[in-house]
C-alpha cells in the first residue's frame, strides 16, 4: 500500500477511510472506539482514541452522530 498523497510506501492506514499514509502525511484525529451505556448514567457514553491515524484527506465528523434507532 502506498501513501494516498505522495505515493511513497505507506506506514499505516487511515482509521477512518482506509487510505494509506506515510509518516510525512499522517495526522491524528480522535476515533470513536465504542459506545456503551454507563452504570451511573442512563445516557450513552463513548470510548474515544484521541490520536488515531488519520490520512488528512478524508473528513471524519468531529462529533459522534446520534443513533436513535439503536436506543
Ligand atoms: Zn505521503
Ligand atoms: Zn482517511
Amino acid at each position: 500500500m502506498d501513501c494516498w498523497v505522495c505515493e511513497r510506501t505507506a506506514l499505516g492506514a487511515c482509521r477512518f477511510c482506509g487510505r494509506g499514509t506515510c509518516r510525512d502525511h499522517a495526522k491524528t484525529h480522535p476515533f470513536l472506539l465504542d459506545v456503551f451505556r454507563g452504570n451511573k448514567h442512563s445516557s450513552l457514553r463513548a470510548l474515544v482514541v484521541e490520536d488515531a491515524l488519520h490520512c488528512g484527506v478524508c473528513t471524519p465528523r468531529g462529533e459522534p452522530v446520534d443513533l436513535p434507532e439503536l436506543e
